[in-house]
């Protein structure tokens, strides 16, 4: 049992990219990507090619910008954001590890950001656990390990901005960030909320389903009415779409536990269908539905 549920909450860490997962990268054709820009308030832009979304805060102190998708992605993801600054990027705060938001930082620091992360992702950073096959974890090249670490809230002052950098502990992984820019009224969540699929807990990295409902109720509760949500992916939102996505993983937990007490396996837990009366809730959900019930088993399974 415990094995199928490794190897599934395994795939989902293939098809997050893991940072290690150069060669995963290397085998993905980006030639064809292009980097949308999005003014979503005042002087903050979104960027989308593939991979998280990013957040670019522009003006006269240079560019502060959160999460770097994929390293072959950074020369086009760079030309972008010339094209709404003078292209100065000073800084840079990942969300959390995954490759889809932390690929490019070796070559924004060669730019000359200074990176930002928590401490929990640095370390993974600099030495990943195994790959989904079981094969050593590579670490990231010294110039994409972030210069600046924190585990408690800092804040940056620049462009008109007290950009307020919000650690949300076990949650997505055990190294999750939250951006407030309280001029905008927009806050970034990275992938611990995210408005596409189900939501997607990385055991492997640390995250847990407890961290993600207790920072999903910090996101409301830093949020005001009118807040812009940008989550890791997906369309903007606001706080109480956040709300429903955190309802949604309590009612789910509420309907597997009592399976899990019964002793099912996990494959007796997905057949009978505990996502049914969610269906239709969940855009784009695919085959993310079977994943997150994955995770709630493993982690109910192991008293959480
Ligand atoms: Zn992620």
């Amino acid at each position: 049992m415990k094995n199928s549920t490794l190897r599934m909450v395994c795939l989902s860490l293939a098809i997050a990219a893991a940072p290690a997962a150069s060669v995963a990268q290397g085998q993905q054709d980006f030639s064809k990507v292009e980097i949308k820009a999005t003014k979503i308030a005042g002087n903050l832009y979104t960027l989308e090619g593939q991979g998280g979304t990013i957040g670019v805060l522009t003006g006269p102190d240079g560019v502060f910008m959160v999460d770097t998708q994929f390293a072959p992605l950074s020369e086009k993801i760079a030309a972008a954001i010339k094209q709404i600054s003078d292209g100065r990027i000073r800084f840079v705060v990942n969300t959390h590890l995954h490759g889809d938001h932390t690929g490019g930082n070796e070559n924004f620091a060669k730019m000359g950001a200074i990176i930002l992360s928590r401490d929990q992702l640095r370390m993974r950073l600099a030495k990943p656990g195994p790959t989904a096959s079981g094969a050593p974890g590579v670490p990231a090249p010294p110039a994409a390990l972030p210069t600046l670490t924190y585990n408690a809230p800092i804040t940056v002052h620049m462009n008109g901005e007290a950009v307020q950098i919000i650690p949300v502990p076990l949650a997505h992984t055990d190294g999750d960030t939250m951006v407030k820019f309280p001029t905008a009224d927009v806050l970034m969540t990275g992938d611990f909320y995210r408005s596409v699929g189900y939501p997607n807990i990385d055991r492997n990295n640390g995250g847990s389903m407890k961290g993600m409902i207790d920072g999903l109720t910090a996101v409301f509760n830093a949020a005001g009415p009118s807040t812009k949500i940008i989550p890791g992916h997906g369309p903007v939102v606001d706080r109480n779409a956040v709300t429903a996505h955190r309802d949604l993983i309590i009612a789910i937990r509420d309907k597997v536990a009592p399976m899990v007490q019964k002793g099912m396996t996990v494959e007796q837990v997905t057949s009978a269908k505990p996502l049914a009366d969610f269906e239709g809730k969940v855009q784009g959900a695919g085959t993310t539905g079977d994943r997150f019930v994955g995770q709630v088993y493993a982690e109910l399974k192991a008293g959480g």
